[in-house]
């Protein structure tokens, strides 16, 4: 009796789950219309709103069907119709630890009209916003890795790939202040955008360089990156050198004879490299600029040097507060020898680790 009753039982829950199946396969529609209800609920923030639960249902959902097109990377978007695959921007935000898609034409309903599915375990959150009528998708992750997109067809495949994988050697670069924090100011002259024209110097310098070698710049604008996500992006990296680029000041500010070039390290580092490193630049620095020689000095004070798991050097050019070496900082002759001068010490000790 109680058997009978147990078929019974489970007959009508295969019944019931093979009614359920069929209605969500033949009518896609009821499962866009939870998705929009979800949407239309779903609170919006400054910097978009999170579409990654969505994501994963919608990829529970399709994942299952025969119809769907293979999945050939860990992510798979559909694009709309009328996008061709040239107008797509796909972004590494290296700093912000994110991989952004840009898509033009796209609106709020994006998200239920073209499911993005896939899996990767880096993903942390995506968001979804619109900005100036294209659609901005913001993919965070839990490191930094470099997108790896494929279009084919109507679908835009997108994977994550592990810098450490590509490169040979990956190094990061990093312009001091920026933004609001303008750094020394001497004559109108702020210590921000002469630290960034060095560090744009150098990366012509890095663009030319025929080895695999990765640099990965802190900022190459007028942004100001937290203390934290600048050393965090060469930790995350697990970078060969992290190398920061700043102009020195007298500690009163006022204009003085005291001039010269110094670079930091971070005594605390056991290997010595963080010494090696910072004594490299400045031989080089003093061999190319003839400047005066303020030497290698201790840096555990400083946020990104102390925390830096990379070999650091800081390196101060010059004094904004000499008027003969603010001159020369301020001339672009002076910040592509600085530049030259960093570069030939980056590459002396990416050779040094050979040995
Ligand atoms: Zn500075």
């Amino acid at each position: 009796m109680e058997k009978r009753l147990l078929r019974s039982i489970t007959a009508v829950l295969f019944a019931l789950t093979v009614a359920a199946c069929f209605v969500l396969l033949n009518f896609p529609d009821l499962h866009v219309y939870a998705l929009q209800r979800q949407l239309e609920t779903a609170g919006r923030g400054r910097e978009g709103r999170s579409v990654l639960d969505l994501m994963r249902r919608e990829t529970e959902i399709l994942m299952g069907s025969e119809t769907e097109p293979a999945l050939k990377k860990q992510l798979r978007l559909e694009l709309p119709k009328d996008v061709e695959e040239n107008e797509v921007e796909i972004r590494g935000l290296y700093v912000d630890q994110t991989v952004e898609i840009v898509i033009p034409r796209m609106d709020d309903s994006y998200f239920y009209d073209y499911p993005m599915i896939g899996s990767s375990d880096h993903i942390t959150d995506v968001k979804y916003d619109l900005e100036d009528g294209q659609g901005v998708i913001d993919i965070q992750l839990d490191g930094v890795f470099e997108p790896d997109a494929e279009i084919e067809g109507r679908y835009l495949h997108l994977g994550f790939l592990d810098p450490r994988e590509i490169y040979d050697r990956i190094v990061v670069v990093d312009a001091g202040h920026g933004g609001s924090a303008v750094g020394a100011t001497k004559q109108g002259i702020e210590e921000k955008n002469i630290d960034l024209a060095i560090v744009q110097e150098l990366k012509k310098l890095f663009d030319e360089d025929p080895q695999n070698i990765r640099v990965y710049y802190t900022r190459l604008d007028d942004s100001n990156p937290s203390l934290e996500s600048r050393v965090g992006l060469a930790n995350a990296l697990h970078a060969d050198l992290f190398l920061s680029v700043h102009n020195n000041s007298t500690a009163s500010g006022r204009m003085s004879g005291i001039n010269g070039t110094e670079v930091m390290y971070r005594v605390s580092d056991e290997s010595g490299r963080s010494k090696q490193f910072a004594q490299f630049c400045l031989d080089s620095l003093l061999g190319t600029l003839g400047s005066q020689s303020k030497g290698i000095v201790a840096g555990d004070e400083i946020y990104i040097v102390r925390t830096s798991e990379a070999p650091v050097a800081l390196a101060e050019i010059g004094f904004m507060t000499n008027q003969e070496e603010l001159d020369k900082l301020n001339s672009q002759d002076y910040q592509k020898k600085a530049a030259q001068a960093l570069y030939q010490a980056v590459l002396r000790m990416l050779e040094e680790k050979d040995e």
